[in-house]
């Protein structure tokens, strides 16, 4: 069967799932608790200093934010290291929420299917997780897979093999939406160094679906020369969180205030899509830097 004549079969499969899926998100509110006293809400990132839990969520309410981003690339936040009676009572405990930051490394697509099969799971697992611990947001980077250098250039086996590459993407969003079902959480794909053509395409296959949406990194987007801003405006109705953190010079993650983005105008953004923000600098002195700049200029009580 060609690809086309497929991906119509599962379209309509998948437009009935949807609509029992946006029936049911259409009763609840849009995706912004915001924090008592706040336009909108900020949390922190996981940061090397604050090697546990119980450290980023005293941080986290000693700032006065809302929300504690999981890094799952760390040892301590993989799936059996996650103990959620102790995630659960430490959140309330501080009065704080979370968000999950996946892997890194997570590629769903991956020609080795055992390799494929495993981050399918950990996606799986970590819903359930989400599930459990009331996390309403997971953000994923979107890798650009192997290439070849070729006589003319770069050639990415997902490209070149690009039909059974978008099969993957269309496995991944169906296990992905029953996984999550009616509970609203949503996966947010991440820009990173900017999305090649056959990228946009598989995140325009996932954006279909009310259970992906994206999160805008203003930081990476100005390390590659602004390449994501073009494709996250053309989709500004699925941006659901925003990684905040400034940039100069070809370098990122900097306090808020220290560089050259133009934060005001980011974060309006943020405000008017209903985007939580992750204050995502690395250091714990960085973060305090970043809660003053968005307290001075009144993005938060
Ligand atoms: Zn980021």
């Amino acid at each position: 069967m060609c690809l086309y004549a497929w991906m119509q079969i599962r379209n309509n499969l998948d437009a009935f799932k949807n609509e029992r899926i946006l029936g049911k998100a259409a009763a609840m509110p849009h995706p912004t608790e915001f924090g008592e006293g706040h336009k909108m809400q900020f949390g922190m990132p996981t940061l090397l200093e604050t090697n546990t839990f119980e450290s980023c969520a005293a941080l986290c309410r000693e700032l006065g934010l809302g929300f504690v981003e999981l890094n799952m690339n760390l040892p301590q936040y993989q799936l059996d290291a996650i103990d959620v009676s102790y995630f659960k009572r430490i959140a309330a405990q501080y009065g704080i929420g979370c968000t999950i930051h996946l892997d890194e490394n997570l590629n769903v697509s991956d020609f080795n299917p055992y390799i494929a099969e495993g981050y399918r799971r950990t996606v799986r697992e970590t819903i359930g997780i989400c599930k459990t611990l009331e996390i309403p947001i997971l953000t994923m980077h979107f890798p650009r897979g192997v290439y070849f250098t070729l006589p003319e250039g770069k050639t990415y086996l997902f490209s070149a093999y690009r039909h059974r590459y978008l099969e993957s993407i269309l496995d991944f969003r169906v296990m992905c939406e029953e996984a999550i079902g009616d509970s609203g959480i949503m996966i947010c794909i991440e820009n990173s160094n900017g999305f090649l053509p056959f990228q946009k395409e598989a995140i325009c296959l996932l954006l279909e679906s009310p259970v992906f949406g994206l999160t805008y990194d203003i930081g990476h987007n100005h390390s590659c020369g602004g390449l994501d801003e073009p494709f996250i405006m053309q989709n500004k109705g699925k941006l659901r969180h925003m990684h905040v953190h400034d940039a100069q010079d070809g370098k990122d993650h900097l306090a808020l205030g220290s560089g050259a983005l133009e934060l005001n105008a980011y974060l309006a953004l943020a405000e008017a899509t209903g985007c939580r923000v992750v204050l995502e600098t690395k250091t714990a002195e960085g973060l305090k830097q970043s809660q003053r700049w968005v307290r001075k200029n009144g993005f938060m009580a």
